[in-house]
């Protein structure tokens, strides 16, 4: 993979984090040495990113969509969720030691064999619903940051796996303009990955196994990687068009 296009890649992707103010350039920059030394395995890649960007709210937009489609989490989904948790489902998220150490906080007695519903029903007895709240607060929060740490590891794994897609479809297109083979193998094929089918009207299962010059594939086919954030569509060279 080229130098050329591993920052082309890598930039193309980071642009669209947000807030944009707030992605520290400096730092990514300094990450990409790096980021690139695990081409071949995406998830460590995806942990620099990841350990880059650790401390600061960032989010990427393209997430959402692909999320919801996907089955995972977003952190708008997450913020959703977590606020519309009642004061006792929280608690029961927590461990049986942070349970414990909360009634210690607040001077309630337990026996140290009180199961997790138990403490649950001690902190929460007599309480009135602002009350409630009030004592749940903090573990509301750490819940909260938590799902969005694991929700950011995950979105900077697909950050990675796009980065290197972008770049190895770059690759891939130089390879396939070389003179040589385009005078054996003057057509290029599409491969639909089988991923789920995307909204945009250039799907790429509509060109599953089309076969064209190079300039009309560059115009007709969807640019690869598609929009879809797993997108492994490819391209190979062909000796016929379909
Ligand atoms: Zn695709």
């Amino acid at each position: 993979m080229s130098d050329e296009h591993r920052q082309m890649a890598y930039w193309s992707v980071v642009k669209d984090l947000e807030p944009a103010a707030d992605i520290p350039l400096a730092r990514l920059r300094a990450a990409m040495p790096e980021f690139f030394r695990f081409s071949g395995e995406p998830k460590r890649a995806g942990s620099v990113l990841f350990d880059c960007l650790a401390g600061i709210p960032w989010d990427w937009p393209a997430w959402e969509t692909f999320a919801k489609k996907a089955g995972y989490d977003s952190l708008r989904t997450i913020s959703l969720a977590i606020a519309r948790m009642r004061p006792a489902e929280v608690l029961k998220a927590r461990s049986l030691t942070q349970l414990r150490d909360l009634c210690t906080e607040r001077s309630i007695t337990h026996l140290s064999r009180a199961t997790k519903q138990a403490l649950i029903d001690a902190l929460m007895k007599g309480a009135s619903a602002d009350v409630a709240a009030a004592i749940v607060f903090p573990f509301r929060q750490a819940l909260h940051e938590e799902a969005n740490e694991k929700c950011r590891a995950e979105m900077a794994r697909h950050l990675a796996y796009r980065i290197l897609s972008v770049a190895y479809n770059r690759e891939r297109l130089d390879q396939l303009r070389d003179p040589e083979l385009l005078s054996m193998m003057p057509f290029w094929k599409f491969h639909w990955c089988g991923h789920t089918d995307i909204d945009a009207p250039k799907s790429c299962r509509r060109f599953d196994g089309k076969r064209l010059e190079p300039q009309a594939a560059i115009t007709t086919f969807p640019e690869l990687p598609c929009s879809y954030l797993r997108c492994v569509c490819r391209l190979s060279a062909d000796t016929a068009r379909s």
